[in-house]
């Protein structure tokens, strides 16, 4: 039999963007906006809309796409995991999910007793973390000002921007927001009623905003001390992002002899399955791995077999191709190298890794986006001053060298935009 067989249930992409757009808009909801192109195909860091333009990709469908469009390694792995055995549910086990329960203990650099929860989004990923806090019998979280966690309920207790909040309310209760990376908040909010502190290494939706150094460290401190546990989001910072399997993980947040911070649970989704839905929740130590005991949650797709050799597929290429030194390599020619164009408009360069931020000096972020569209550049208005760069991690130095040199011009269109504007 044919592995690719004709299909005539998928529409035919001609017709041009405008087109698409108008079905779009008579079809699919507006809670997303008016979207920007509309895209047919991509591959590696590149992509092409309904009109035949290319753009490179530097958001990588918001630092999911790890390993850039139509991966060869990725979509063999999909494609004959698909052809062998799709969906089982929960009732059964597979070895796809096994071994990639495995690998992430492993990579987690997890201690005995260490177990892993399988979901679909980072919005799942971290309901179940909720769900493992209010196991231990007590209700209080505390999370970050700026903390972005998801869009479910739990989740958006969890959130911190009040546009996302206030509209859904009341939401689970129990959630105290305090200053992200100021320890000595952290300090007074924790107490012997927290369940959870919930915190980012580096705050993504928040702006791009590295965790100090030392910030996880106090925070496991603080929460040992209390009983409570820590939970680490890395839905946007992990899989290899910030240059390491795991932001955490980094030199930074290590202590006074070296070791890395350890979480009681870390959450992970985005970048996971390159780009196919895969959220997860790793309980660290017998105690977090035991909060949920059987029948006390669950989620039909959670671990299917696709969205496992997705996610081994994705792990197996980074390993194989040393992308985490490679992401060091590409962030330090793009930090440098916008550094260097001492553009006025470029107030700072932030971030770690590929989880990058040109902070600018005004307000003009969304213009940015909207010139390097035209420029055939793919970037995202993180901030109304800042503009996020989160690309794949195959992304190569000459690639990003493509983007320096056309910023200039897309900051001076954006300034042009900004001023008429205004
Ligand atoms: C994107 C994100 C989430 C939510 O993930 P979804 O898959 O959109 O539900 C949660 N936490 C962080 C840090 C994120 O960046």
């Amino acid at each position: 039999m044919e592995l690719v067989e004709k299909t005539d249930a998928l529409p035919v992409t001609e017709g041009g963007a405008q087109h698409w757009l108008d079905r779009h808009g008579a079809a699919v909801m507006g809670n997303y906006g008016v979207p920007q192109r509309v895209l047919v195909r991509g591959e590696g860091p590149w992509v092409w809309d309904a009109d035949g333009v290319r753009y490179l990709d530097l958001l990588a469908g918001i630092a999911v796409n790890v390993l850039g469009h139509a991966h060869p390694l990725l979509t063999a792995a999909v494609t004959s995991q698909l052809a062998t055995l799709g969906h089982v549910s929960n009732f059964f086990a597979t070895a796809p999910n096994i071994a990639l329960a495995e690998k992430l203990l492993q990579i987690s650099d997890a201690p005995q007793g260490s177990r892993v929860f399988f979901c679909n989004s980072g919005a799942e990923a971290n309901e179940a973390a909720f769900k493992m806090a209010r196991r231990t019998g007590r209700t209080k979280v505390v999370a970050a000002v700026h903390g972005f966690h998801g869009r479910t309920m739990g989740a958006l207790a969890l959130t911190h921007k009040p546009q996302y909040r206030l509209p859904f309310e009341p939401l689970p209760g129990g959630v105290e927001h305090v200053p992200f990376g100021d320890a000595g908040a952290l300090g007074r909010a924790v107490e012997g009623a927290t369940a959870a502190v919930v915190l980012e290494p580096v705050q993504g939706e928040g702006g791009v905003r590295p965790a100090p150094p030392g910030y996880l460290q106090a925070a496991r401190e603080i929460t040992r001390r209390h009983g409570a546990l820590l939970v680490l989001d890395e839905v946007q910072t992990g899989i290899g992002r910030c240059g390491a399997w795991f932001a955490h993980q980094r030199p930074e947040h290590a202590d006074a002899d070296g070791r890395a911070v350890r979480p009681d649970v870390i959450t992970l989704a985005k970048g996971l399955g390159g780009g196919i839905p895969v959220g997860a929740a790793i309980a660290l130590g017998e105690h977090s791995a035991a909060l949920l005991g059987a029948g006390q949650h669950g989620t039909t797709f959670g671990g299917n077999p696709i969205a496992s050799a997705a996610g081994l597929a994705t792990l197996h290429a980074i390993e194989r191709d040393g992308l985490l030194a490679h992401v060091e390599r590409v962030s330090t020619r793009l930090v440098e190298g916008i550094r260097a164009l001492r553009h006025p408009e470029v107030a700072e360069v932030r971030g770690v890794g590929l989880l990058l931020a040109i902070g600018l000096v005004r307000p003009m972020a969304p213009a940015a986006v909207a010139a390097g569209l035209q420029r055939g550049f793919i970037t995202n208005a993180v901030a109304p001053d800042a503009l996020r760069l989160a690309p794949p991690l195959i992304l190569t130095e000459e690639q990003a060298d493509l983007f320096v040199a056309a910023l200039p011009a897309i900051l001076d269109d954006a300034a042009a935009t900004h001023t008429k504007g205004s």
